[in-house]
C-alpha cells in the first residue's frame, strides 16, 4: 500500500495540496481532521461537554462517520459546512486531546487505508504516529501572518484577528498535548508554503513521490512502499 502522510498545522495549505496531490497521483484524499471535527460535532449535538473524557469516548465509538468528495457525513447527518463553523472549531482541540478518541480514529484511519490500498492521508500525527511507513511524508507549513489570512478568505463569519487568535490557541493546543501531538517526523520532508503557493509545492511532491517510487523499485523491481 502506498501512503502519503501531510501534516502541518492550520492553514498550511494541507487540505488543497493533499487533494490536488491525490488527484495527480490517482490516490484517494482523506483529511482526518475532519474526523475530529465529527466528534466535536456529535458531542456538541448531544450536549456533552468536550470535556468529558469518558462520554466523547463512548461517543467515538458508537458515531458513524463517513468522510469522502461530497462531504461528512455524521450518523447520516450532512455535517459538511457545520464542521467547519466556530463553535466545532472552538471545541475540537479539546476532543482530539482526548487519548481513547485518537485510539478510535487512528483505528478507522488505518482500515481506511487498508481498504484502499492508502491513499494521500492528511492530519497532524499521521507521519509520525498513524503511518509511521508512508512512502512520503510531508511537513507542511507557512508564517502565521499567511495562514491566518488563508483561513479568513474561508471563513466568512470571523474576521483576520478573530481567525489569527484562533489559529494560535489551536497550534498551541495540538502540539501541546500528551498523546500524538503536532511535530515534525524526522524523516519528514518540510515544505513552507508561504512564498512558493499551492501549485509548486504540489509539483514538488509529485517529483519527491515518483522519485521514492522508483528507489523503491530498483532495477526491475514493482513500486512498493508499506504505509
Ligand atoms: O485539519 P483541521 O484544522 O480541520 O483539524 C481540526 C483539529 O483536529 C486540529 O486542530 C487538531 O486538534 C485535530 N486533529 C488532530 N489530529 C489529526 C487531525 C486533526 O488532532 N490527525
Amino acid at each position: 500500500m502506498i501512503v502519503i502522510a501531510i501534516d502541518g498545522p492550520a492553514g498550511s495549505g494541507k487540505s488543497t495540496v493533499g487533494r490536488r496531490l491525490a488527484e495527480r497521483l490517482g490516490l484517494t484524499y482523506l483529511d482526518t481532521g475532519a474526523m475530529y471535527r465529527a466528534v466535536a460535532f456529535a458531542a456538541i449535538r448531544q450536549g456533552l461537554d468536550p470535556e468529558d473524557r469518558d462520554r466523547v469516548a463512548a461517543l467515538a465509538r458508537a458515531v458513524d462517520i463517513v468522510v469522502d468528495d461530497s462531504g461528512v457525513r455524521v450518523d447520516d447527518i450532512d455535517a459538511t459546512v457545520e464542521i467547519r463553523g466556530p463553535e466545532v472549531t472552538r471545541a475540537v482541540s479539546v476532543v482530539a486531546a482526548n487519548p481513547e478518541v485518537r485510539t478510535e480514529l487512528r483505528a478507522r484511519q488505518r482500515a481506511w487505508a487498508i481498504e484502499r490500498g492508502g491513499g494521500v492521508i492528511e492530519g497532524r500525527d499521521i507521519g509520525t504516529v498513524v503511518f509511521p511507513d508512508a512512502l512520503l511524508k510531508v511537513y507542511l507549513t507557512a508564517s502565521p501572518e499567511v495562514r491566518a489570512s488563508r483561513r479568513a478568505k474561508e471563513m466568512t463569519d470571523l474576521d483576520y484577528d478573530e481567525v489569527a487568535a484562533d489559529i494560535a490557541r489551536r497550534d498551541a493546543a495540538d502540539s501541546g498535548r500528551a498523546d500524538s501531538p503536532l511535530a515534525t517526523a524526522g524523516d519528514a520532508v518540510t515544505l513552507d508554503t508561504s512564498d512558493i503557493g499551492i501549485e509548486a509545492a504540489v509539483d514538488e511532491l509529485v517529483g519527491l513521490v515518483e522519485r521514492r517510487r522508483t528507489e523503491l523499485a530498483g532495477p526491475g523491481g514493482t513500486p512498493g512502499g508499506a504505509g
